[in-house]
C-alpha cells in the first residue's frame, strides 16, 4: 500500500525511485565499497534503502544507528558488532545457499556464539576483525548504517575504521544514509585532509523532493489502490501544501484515505502527528543552545536575510557575536533545517516551518 505510513520495504510498495535504485544496483555491480543516500528527512532514504536491499538477495546489515544514539548515549562497538551480525543472519533467513556458510563463519569468530539468530558476545570484541573476517567470505556482504552522522557519536573512531574497510576490505559495501546531511559530510570528510577517508570516492545519490505532477500522480495511485474517490481540487490543494515530501504526502493519504478523515481534518490531524514529531527531533538541537530554536522562529516568520535573522534572535535573546551566530546558522543547514540558497535562508520543510512559526 502507498499510503502505508512505515518506511517502505517492498518495491510495489514504493513510487517511482526507480533512478535512484538502478543507481544503487549499479554501483553494486561495479563492486563499489561507499554508497550514500543524502537528503532532508522524509524523502524516503529509509524506504528506499530498504527495498534496494530487497532487491538485491545478497546478505546484508542493516542499523539504525540514530536509534542505537537514543539508547545508549554512544555507539558501543560490542552493540554494533552485535546488531551487525545479527541483521546479517536475518538476512540470509531465505537463502539456505549463504546461511549455512555465515552461520559457520559467525560462529568460528572467537568469543561469539550463535544460536538461531541470536549472537552471543562473550568477550571483548573488534568490529575491524569482524569485518576482516566478513570479507575474508568471499561474498559481497552490504553493511548499511541508516543516519550514519550518528556514529560521530562515540569514542571510537568509525570514520578510520570506514576507510581502513573500503583500502583493504573488497567485498565489503558500505551504504550509509543521512537526513543532517551536512553533518555526514563533516563525519565523513571525503574533502578534508585531515579526516581518514579523505580522497575516497563515494556514490551519492540524492534523493529530491516529488516534482508537483508525480506528487498528484501518487495520491491519485494511492487512493485509487483504496478505491476512494476523492476530488481533484482537495489534491492539489494538499500538494500544495505538503511541496513535495513523500512522508508527508504518504500521511495525508494515510489520514485521508485509510482513517477517512476529510480534507481539512486530514490536514489538521497531519500538522497534530508532525508537531510531536518534529519536536522530538528539534528536542536535541535545541538543548544545545536556545538560539537555534529563535533562528528558526525568525526563518519561519520569514527573515532571510543573515542580518535580519540575527536582528530578530538579538531582540529576543540579547546580543551574539557574528562568528558565534554564523556557526550556529551553518549548523542549522548541516543538520538540514535550513537551506542557503542565494545568500536567503529558508526552512526547507513546509510542514516543520508552520509548526515552527505558530
Ligand atoms: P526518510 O528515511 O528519508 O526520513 P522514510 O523512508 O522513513 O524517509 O519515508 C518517510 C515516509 O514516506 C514513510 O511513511 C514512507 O512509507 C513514505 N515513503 C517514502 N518514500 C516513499 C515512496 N517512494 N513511495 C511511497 N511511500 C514512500
Ligand atoms: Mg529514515
Amino acid at each position: 500500500m502507498l499510503f502505508e505510513i512505515k518506511p517502505k520495504s517492498r518495491r510495489k510498495d514504493l513510487y517511482d525511485r526507480e533512478k535512484e535504485l538502478k543507481e544503487f544496483g549499479d554501483a553494486l555491480k561495479l563492486g563499489e565499497n561507499l554508497i550514500l543516500i543524502l537528503g532532508i528527512r522524509r524523502l524516503g532514504k529509509s524506504s528506499l534503502l530498504n527495498v534496494a536491499l530487497n532487491e538485491l538477495k545478497l546478505p546484508y546489515a542493516k542499523i539504525d544507528v540514530r536509534s542505537l544514539y537514543f539508547t545508549f548515549g554512544t555507539i558501543p562497538q560490542d552493540v554494533l558488532v552485535r546488531e551487525i551480525l545479527e541483521s546479517l543472519l536475518r538476512s540470509t533467513r531465505r537463502f539456505r545457499k549463504f546461511r549455512v556458510g555465515l552461520e559457520r563463519l559467525v560462529d568460528s569468530i572467537e568469543g561469539i556464539e550463535v544460536s538461531g539468530l541470536k549472537v552471543r558476545i562473550g568477550r571483548k570484541v573488534h568490529l575491524i576483525d569482524i569485518l576482516e573476517k566478513i570479507d575474508s567470505w568471499g561474498e559481497r556482504v552490504i553493511i548499511a548504517f541508516d543516519e550514519a552522522q550518528y556514529l560521530r557519536f562515540s569514542g571510537l573512531q568509525y570514520d578510520g575504521l570506514i576507510a581502513y574497510a573500503i583500502d583493504n576490505l573488497p567485498n565489503v559495501t558500505f551504504v550509509l544514509t543521512g537526513s543532517e546531511v551536512g553533518m555526514l559530510h563533516d563525519f565523513l570528510g571525503l574533502d578534508n585532509p585531515k579526516k581518514p577517508l579523505f580522497g575516497r570516492y563515494a556514490r551519492e545519490i540524492v534523493l529530491e523532493r516529488f516534482s508537483r505532477d508525480k506528487s498528484i500522480d501518487f495520491l491519485i495511485k494511492g487512493f485509487s489502490e483504496l478505491s476512494i474517490d476523492v476530488p481533484q481540487d482537495e489534491i492539489e490543494d494538499a500538494v500544495e501544501k505538503l511541496d513535495g515530501i513523500v512522508g508527508w504526502l504518504t500521511m495525508y493519504g494515510y489520514l485521508r484515505g485509510v482513517r477517512k478523515l476529510s480534507h481539512e481534518e486530514a490536514l489538521s490531524e497531519l500538522l497534530n502527528m508532525a508537531r510531536s514529531l518534529v519536536r522530538e527531533e528539534l528536542d536535541k538541537i535545541l538543548s544545545h543552545s536556545k538560539r537555534y530554536g529563535m533562528i528558526l522562529k525568525a526563518v519561519s516568520l520569514g527573515n532571510e536575510r543573515w542580518s535580519e535573522i540575527k536582528e530578530f534572535v538579538e531582540s529576543k535573546t540579547g546580543r551574539i557575536n557574528d562568528a558565534k551566530f554564523s556557526i550556529l546558522l551553518r549548523n542549522l543547514v548541516k543538520y538540514g533545517y535550513l537551506d542557503k540558497i542565494s545568500g536567503k535562508y529558508r526552512i526547507p520543510d513546509p510542514i516543520v516551518r508552520e509548526i515552527i512559526r505558530r
